[in-house]
């Protein structure tokens, strides 16, 4: 064929491809983008435009939250930056089809870009063949449950795609071609020494450059249409999911606009929580087709690791295809992803999509599975009456369990692992919310928790009258009586109802009392502050107790505040900001660390405390809150003791299976808190510190299930401090 009549196909063929390519990708976009403009729930996530692209440099440009496992880490930040890198060479192709004419080397820097092009293809396709690997040879736990073959495939075929480019290079440097940049590629140099005996300017070498010429744009067109069906979707989407990260307090719950949903006109803004896909927000999508399913969440699920029906990361696929389903226009009834029951032995988990059969539900199969549980709250008649045959798949019930939801304990673990931001607790707390506020369908447990936080202000269900009792005898003032004191010392109820907890309480008041901080307690004027009820879903119940609670500080001119359980810390610190309770709130553990160091109170050598201790940090105190350091540091002060961290610690700690209300639901074995001792027991640790009063019952409980009392005890890290206090002024 002719220079010229190349020089006129060439760009036509270009021009065809990519518009085929185009038209399809953009068709399958105009659906992707569809579904996330037809969600009814408003989100905007505009405010703090720096934070954003400070975002958008730390986690995609950076790999920030991928380098925290070196190794995988430093693997996939090679092979993005090298896509970045390689991005340039198809350009360089794209413009070279269009342009016969067009003269690479004589742009500025060509002789750098071509190297790094050289260089990166190298390193990418090291990238490809260790994840290919990684998959199917060494194929971890994390990666149960994930599309291997869309994961296989999509390496494939960039790895194709790669050498298809590479041997373009090569084929044009054997053809002796001065814009090849030989003397700049030097992998591509050696290449080329293959084809140089077919001879330079022989028909051979020309046909072959380009079926790799033509291969390697084919194969990039291609990918781009596919990618829109892919889990590689993540490749583009991450970049805006990173960008529309939350910049509201990390441990807060989105508020519900209640009066709204109750004045809607509309019937579709009629519904409080998510009872179906649509009820979520644009952003809520965009994190589903963000999803790499590199499972990093669900190895690190509490709920997941002792066999309950929840993982993570399924629960983000599950919804997923739920969307694909929708985008298709129909509705996969036949599903039967039995990745998860595929898992066998620990770890395994019955989510929602592995009870999806045929359009029927088996809930019999339910049983079949290990380390599942049959929930008292959802019987199988009821399972059948929300899944009619042949029917639409329902969002709850159909692809997520009601058990699923109800396992979660909101510890956060699975969104501090997600390197693409993934937000799952939103999610399930949706779905918690259409169950219990549109739905009234809860577990028992919970439901008489909340009756408890209505009728008696706590819940445990004790009289309200009681909630001093604790601090009879120990010299602690009302702030009635001292309207001026610095702090108001926050109980919460645990530490006020709770026998094992009101340890806490009594030990704080002893510290505070000897540094002589000035503080004051509400007594009966305090009431639970509502956390349990907004984590098992009752937002209602919670706003109620949030606006009379902001009320009575407000009276009482409250500023400072000091809380010893760090759900109350939360909701003080993060979320009582929405009800125009605005605090300056201090977790005890901070105050003591602070009383400490300024050497307010002293501790005593004559009385070490000779124990190896291990510190679980409170998830609503650590990853909600970043607060890691205070309780170590205060630990190590302590004459005696010798301080060692658990395999899982810091913002990687393990849930003690409290949190989400989960504190007051029953749970199968094994249990969470159970699994949590075990690891306090590998360090060979005789006492464990908790800076949570739910984490203090949680370690009790599984001390006492375990009878290891003899060797293992617990306590709040107040205590430890208060029996080492050199002058005490109570006793
Ligand atoms: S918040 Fe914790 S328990 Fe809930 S899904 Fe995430 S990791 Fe699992
Ligand atoms: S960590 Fe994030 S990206 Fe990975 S599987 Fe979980 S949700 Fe998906």
């Amino acid at each position: 064929m002719s220079a010229a009549v190349t020089a006129i196909l060439s760009p036509i063929a270009l021009l065809l491809l990519a518009a085929v390519s185009l038209i399809a990708s953009g068709l399958r976009w105009r659906k992707l983008l569809g579904l996330m403009r037809h969600t009814t729930r408003h989100e905007s996530r505009l405010d703090h435009p720096m934070a954003r692209v400070r975002a958008f440099f730390v986690y995609v440009v950076a790999q920030g939250r991928l380098l925290r496992w070196p190794l995988a880490g430093v693997l996939h930040a090679f092979i993005f930056w090298g896509f970045v890198v390689l991005l340039t060479a198809i350009a360089q192709g794209i413009v070279e089809a269009l342009w016969q004419g067009f003269q690479f080397n004589q742009l500025p820097g060509s002789g750098a870009i071509a190297f790094l092009q050289d260089l990166f293809f190298f390193v990418v396709i090291c990238g490809i063949v260790l994840a290919l690997f990684n998959r199917l040879v060494i194929n971890p736990t994390r990666f149960r449950g994930s599309h291997r073959g869309d994961a296989i495939l999509i390496l494939a075929w960039i790895g194709v795609l790669l050498v298809c480019m590479e041997l373009n290079y090569a084929t044009r440097i054997a053809e002796g071609a001065p814009e090849a940049l030989g003397q700049w590629r030097p992998i591509a140099s050696a290449l080329a020494s293959i084809f140089r005996p077919l001879g330079a300017g022989s028909e051979a070498l020309i046909v072959l450059h380009g079926i790799f010429f033509w291969a390697h744009l084919t194969l990039v067109f291609g990918f781009l249409v596919y990618l829109g069906y892919s889990k590689h979707l993540h490749i583009i989407t991450s970049v805006p999911n990173v960008f529309f990260k939350n910049e509201r307090p990390k441990g807060a719950l989105r508020t519900l606009d209640i009066e709204a949903v109750m004045n809607a006109e509309n019937e579709a803004d009629q519904h409080f929580g998510a009872g179906a896909l649509e009820h979520f927000s644009w952003k809520d999508t965009l994190d589903l087709y963000t999803c790499t399913e590199c499972g990093r969440c669900q190895t690190h699920c509490p709920a997941y690791n002792t066999g309950k029906p929840l993982s993570p990361k399924t629960l983000i696929t599950d919804l997923r295809d739920l969307a694909y389903e929708n985008l298709a226009g129909g509705y996969a009834a036949t599903k039967h992803d039995a990745h998860v029951a595929a898992d066998g032995g620990e770890g395994a988990s019955t989510d929602s999509a592995v009870m999806w059969t045929s359009g029927d539900y088996h809930p019999g199969a339910m049983h079949d599975l290990p380390g599942h549980f049959q929930p008292s709250w959802l019987s199988p008649d009821d399972v059948a009456a929300a899944v009619p045959n042949g029917g639409p798949r329902p969002l709850i019930g159909g692809t997520i369990l009601e058990e699923t939801l109800w396992s979660c304990t909101t510890c956060g673990a699975c969104m501090d692992q997600c390197p693409v931001l993934i937000e799952h607790v939103p999610k399930i707390m949706d779905m918690r919310r259409h169950l219990v506020l549109d739905e009234s369908r809860l577990p028992k447990q919970a439901e008489s928790a909340l009756r408890n936080i209505e009728n008696v202000a706590n819940p445990y269900g004790l009289s309200h009258q009681s909630r001093a009792d604790w601090a009879k005898d120990l010299g602690v003032s009302f702030i009635a009586d001292k309207p001026d004191a610095e702090y108001l010392y926050w109980v919460g109820c645990a530490a006020s109802f709770d026998e094992r907890a009101r340890t806490i309480a009594a030990a704080l008041a002893k510290i505070l009392q000897a540094a002589g901080v000035d503080f004051a307690i509400l007594g009966t004027e305090e009431k639970c502050t509502g956390d349990p009820a907004r984590r098992i879903g009752n937002e209602y119940l919670f706003q109620e107790r949030a606006k009379e609670n902001v009320e009575v500080l407000k009276r009482h001119n409250v500023r400072k505040i000091i809380a010893s359980c760090p759900h109350c810390f939360n909701t003080f610190a993060n979320e009582y900001g929405d009800f125009g309770g605005d605090y300056e709130v201090i977790h005890h553990t901070q105050l003591i660390d602070r009383l400490l160091k300024e050497g307010r109170i002293t501790l005593d050598p004559a009385k070490a405390q000779e124990e190896t201790i291990t510190y679980h940090d409170s998830c609503y105190l650590g990853r909600w809150n970043d607060i890691f350091a205070p309780p170590r540091e205060i630990l190590e002060r302590i004459p005696g003791l010798k301080v060692v961290e658990m395999a899982r610690s810091k913002s990687e700690g393990m849930c003690c299976g409290a949190g989400g209300g989960r504190m007051w639901m029953e749970e199968d074995q094994p249990r969470v808190n159970h699994r949590r001792v075990d690891q306090a027991v590998d360090m060979k640790a005789t006492k464990v510190a908790t800076a949570c009063p739910f984490c203090l019952a949680m370690f009790d409980e599984g001390i006492s299930a375990k009878q290891i009392g003899d060797t293992l005890a617990v306590d709040d890290v107040a205590v430890y401090v208060a029996r080492a206090l050199k002058d005490p002024v109570v006793d």
